[in-house]
C-alpha cells in the first residue's frame, strides 16, 4: 500500500486548495492510474500524506492478491472515524475491487462516497462535482468495449522522481484462467502513439531519466488502432525521439515475444537489457489449463533467442505454486525449468482462487498445506539461483543512475533493472554514473562510484 505524496508540497499548499490523499495497491498499473487522479484534481486539490487533513480521500484498490476486499473494509473501518469527526470529507474507492463490489460497497461501507471502476476514474472531476451539486453516492462500474484512454489528464504535475511510468493500453484479451484482470479491466485498448510521445516528452522535459511503459500485454500493442503501428515500431519511435532516456517496459505474455521485439533489445540504444516474461509454471499440462496459449519448449525457444541476441539480457518471471490439479511431477517441472532459465528475479505466489474467473470453478484444488510448501521450496531454490546470478556482477563496471539517496546513502539502478546500494552525496540523484560492484546480495548489489 503506498500513499501518493505530492512532489507539489502538499503541507505548504495554498490555503485556496483542497486537500487530496491517495492510497494505492498493487502494480505499478495502479501507481499510473493514482497519478492521473491526481493530474485530473490538481486545478482544484493538493495531495497530502496526511488522510486526516484530507477533503478528499481516495484509495485506488487492486485484487490481483488474496484478500483484497477483505483489506479494503479493514481501511475503510479506520477511516469511518474520520468521516464522523468531518462529514463533508469525501472518500472514495476506485480500480479494480470497486469494479467488482459496484453498488455492493455502499451497504458495507454507508460513508463511501463514490466507488469508480478502473475505466471510469477518468469521470472524477464530472463525480465529485455530482457530489457537490447534492447527489448522495455514485457508483461507475460498467465496462465498456469502446473505451479509450484520455489524451491527458489535467496539467502536468511537478515531479521530484528520476522515474516514471507510462501506460500505453489497458485492459487484456487473454483470459487466463486464475486472473481477474480481463473481467475488471476490460477488453484490451491501446493509446494512440501521439498522446503516448507527448506524455513522455513532457516528462522527459521534467527531468525524467527512465520510463517504464505500462500494459498487460505490452507486445499486443496497437491492435484495434487502425494505425500501422505495433510494439517494437512504437519501441523505435521512441528510441529516436529521446536517445537520453532508459526505456523498460512490462508486461510481455511469452505468446507474443515476437522476432522483431527480441531484435529491439540489440538494436534499441535506449532499450535496457531486462525483461519480464511470466512463464507461470513449468508443467504443459498447467499451462493448458491456465490458458497460457505457449508449451514450455516454444519458452525455452524464446528464451535461447533473446540470450542469443543479448547476452547481458536480465530475466525475471512469475510463478504460481498449486494451481489446481498441480500434480507433484508439474511442481517438480517448474522446479526443472528454474535450474534450466536461472532467473535473475522471480515473483512466486500460491495459487487462490479470485471470483469469476474459470479456475475457480476448476476441480482438484491443491491442499493449502502443499501449496504453502512449495512456495517455501521454490523460493529457497530461488535465493541460491539469485544469488549465484548477482555475483555474476561482482567486481565489474555497471552503468547506475541514482535515484535516490538520503545521508550519503544512495540508491541506483542498472539497466538490467539490479537495485545497487553505494555512498555518496544525494547531489547525484538523477545521474548516471559507473559503478564498481563490490559484493551481490540476494535482491541487490552493492557498489562503489568508479569516477
Ligand atoms: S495475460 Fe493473462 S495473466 Fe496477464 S492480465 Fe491477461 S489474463 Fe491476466
Amino acid at each position: 500500500m503506498k500513499s501518493l505524496i505530492n512532489t507539489q508540497g502538499g503541507i505548504d499548499a495554498p490555503n485556496l486548495l483542497k486537500k487530496c490523499h491517495i492510497i494505492t495497491f498493487g502494480c505499478q498499473m495502479n501507481e499510473y492510474d493514482s497519478w492521473r487522479m491526481a493530474q485530473m484534481l490538481s486545478r482544484e486539490y493538493v495531495l497530502t500524506p496526511f488522510p486526516e487533513d484530507a477533503d478528499l480521500i481516495l484509495i485506488n484498490t487492486c485484487s490481483i492478491r488474496e484478500k483484497a476486499e477483505h483489506k479494503l473494509y479493514s481501511l475503510l473501518g479506520r477511516l469511518k472515524g474520520l468521516k464522523d469527526k468531518n462529514p463533508s470529507l469525501r472518500i472514495g474507492v476506485t480500480g479494480c475491487v470497486a469494479q467488482q463490489l459496484g453498488s455492493q460497497l455502499f451497504k458495507k461501507a454507508a460513508h463511501v462516497d463514490m466507488v469508480l471502476g478502473p475505466q471510469a476514474i477518468y469521470s472524477l472531476p464530472r463525480v465529485l462535482e455530482s457530489l457537490e451539486q447534492g447527489k448522495t453516492r455514485l457508483a461507475l462500474t460498467r465496462l465498456t468495449d469502446n473505451f479509450h484512454i484520455p489524451a491527458t489528464a489535467g496539467p502536468a504535475l511537478e515531479r521530484n522522481d528520476v522515474r516514471a511510468f507510462v501506460t500505453i493500453m489497458q485492459g487484456c484479451d487473454n483470459f487466463c484462467t486464475y486472473c481477474i484482470v480481463p473481467h475488471v479491466r476490460g477488453r484490451e485498448t491501446s493509446r494512440p502513439p501521439i498522446d503516448i510521445i507527448r506524455e513522455i516528452e513532457s516528462l522527459v522535459n521534467q527531468g525524467i531519466k527512465d520510463i517504464t511503459l505500462l500494459g498487460q500485454n505490452v507486445n499486443s500493442y496497437g491492435k484495434g488502432l487502425g494505425e500501422d503501428i505495433d510494439f517494437p515500431r512504437l519501441l523505435t519511435e521512441i528510441d529516436r525521439r529521446f536517445p537520453g532516456l532508459r526505456l523498460r517496459f512490462t508486461t510481455s505474455h511469452p505468446k507474443d515475444l515476437s522476432d522483431p521485439l527480441i531484435e529491439c533489445f540489440p538494436g534499441l540504444k535506449t532499450l535496457c537489457e531486462h525483461l519480464h516474461l511470466p512463464v507461470q509454471s513449468g508443467s504443459n499440462r498447467i499451462l493448458k489449463r491456465m490458458n497460457r496459449k505457449y508449451s514450455i519448449e516454444k519458452y525455452l525457444e524464446r528464451v535461447e533467442k533473446l540470450r542469443a541476441a543479448c547476452p547481458s539480457i536480465t530475466l525475471t518471471t512469475d510463478i504460481i505454486v498449486g494451481f489446481p490439479g498441480e500434480a507433484e511431477e508439474d511442481f517438480q517441472a517448474t522446479v526443472e525449468l528454474l535450474e534450466t532459465v536461472r532467473f535473475d528475479q522471480i515473483f512466486a505466489f500460491r495459487y487462490s482462487e479470485r471470483p469469476a474467473t474459470a479456475a475457480a470453478g476448476f476441480g482438484h484444488k491443491v491442499p493449502e498445506e502443499i501449496r504453502r510448501e512449495r512456495l517455501c521450496q521454490v523460493i529457497d531454490l530461488q535465493k541460491t539461483i539469485g544469488l549465484k546470478q548477482y555475483q555474476r556482477y561482482e567486481n565489474t563496471v555497471m552503468e547506475c543512475l541514482i535515484e535516490k539517496g538520503h545521508n550519503m546513502k544512495l540508491q541506483g539502478r542498472t539497466r538490467g533493472n539490479h537495485v545497487v546500494n553505494l555512498s555518496g552525496s544525494d547531489q547525484l540523484i538523477g545521474e548516471i554514473l559507473d559503478v564498481f560492484i563490490e559484493k551481490a546480495c540476494h535482491h541487490s548489489l552493492k557498489g562503489r562510484i568508479v569516477n
